[in-house]
């Protein structure tokens, strides 16, 4: 994918700037999130990771302090997995 597009740096009156060319602009979008992936991989392989519910396909891109985040979205797998532990905890208790 990425063979089909490159980055062409420009001295524009603004000043200096870059314009992604595609061979074809039907690949464009493929050819932004080839190059995105790039990136993420450039800043951190590690930090690119599964998220911790076995029911969620996506994966993150870790930017925490601590490198320790576990989910896609705290809004939902994270409080998926809190609703979870809370319910088996109170089952347990009565
Ligand atoms: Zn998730």
């Amino acid at each position: 994918m990425l063979s089909h597009g490159r980055i062409r740096r420009v001295m524009a009156a603004e000043g200096p700037g870059a314009e992604t060319e595609v061979d074809d602009p039907s690949r464009l979008a493929a050819w932004l999130a080839a190059e995105d992936l790039l990136q993420l991989v450039e800043r951190g392989r590690h930090r690119i990771r599964e998220c911790a519910n076995g029911h969620c396909i996506l994966h993150f891109f870790d930017t925490s302090q601590n490198g320790r985040r576990r989910w896609c979205s705290m809004a939902v797998c994270g409080n998926r997995a809190k609703v979870s532990r809370h319910y088996e905890r109170t089952k347990r208790t009565g």
